[in-house]
């Protein structure tokens, strides 16, 4: 079986591989707290695709369920051999659509977010970028 998407994405170890074929059209700079703790960095870039063009194609990523006050979910999928954090589903706002981390890619260049959100936890030392920006979510 041709085993080959569009865009390709993998863990820093390899194990989990992904991919779909359809460009997204929502890609996010998010500096909310929980991107923060789990991504360990400032921000995280994700990118929504939908969950039919989304092929897993290797290993088994691990699922940590958040419990939120409306229910359960959404997921955070990561590898649980190396730890990479890969995509989050299950989002109960976003039915149909999961969030692949921009840096499980292996190409990265020509992916660019349109918008900044969560700006109201952006730190003051990163300079923000030319584009839309949301205090908290995109109303
Ligand atoms: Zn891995
Ligand atoms: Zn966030």
């Amino acid at each position: 079986m041709e085993s080959t998407r569009k865009h390709m994405a993998q863990c820093a170890c390899g194990a989990v591989r992904f991919g779909f074929d359809v460009d997204p059209v929502l890609v996010v700079l998010c500096h909310c707290l929980d991107c923060k703790k789990a991504s360990g960095g400032e921000a995280l870039c994700l990118l929504g695709v939908a969950e039919d063009d989304f092929t897993l194609l290797g290993g088994q990523p691990k699922a940590f369920r958040y419990t939120c006050a409306s229910g359960n979910g959404p997921d955070r999928n990561f590898c649980a051999d190396c730890g990479s954090r890969l995509f989050t589903s299950n989002l109960l706002s976003f039915p149909g659509l999961l969030f692949v981390t921009l840096g499980s890619l292996d190409r990265l260049e020509g992916i660019r977010p349109g918008m900044e959100i969560f700006t109201s936890r952006r730190l003051d030392w990163v300079t923000p970028p030319d584009l839309p920006q949301f205090d908290t979510m995109p109303g």
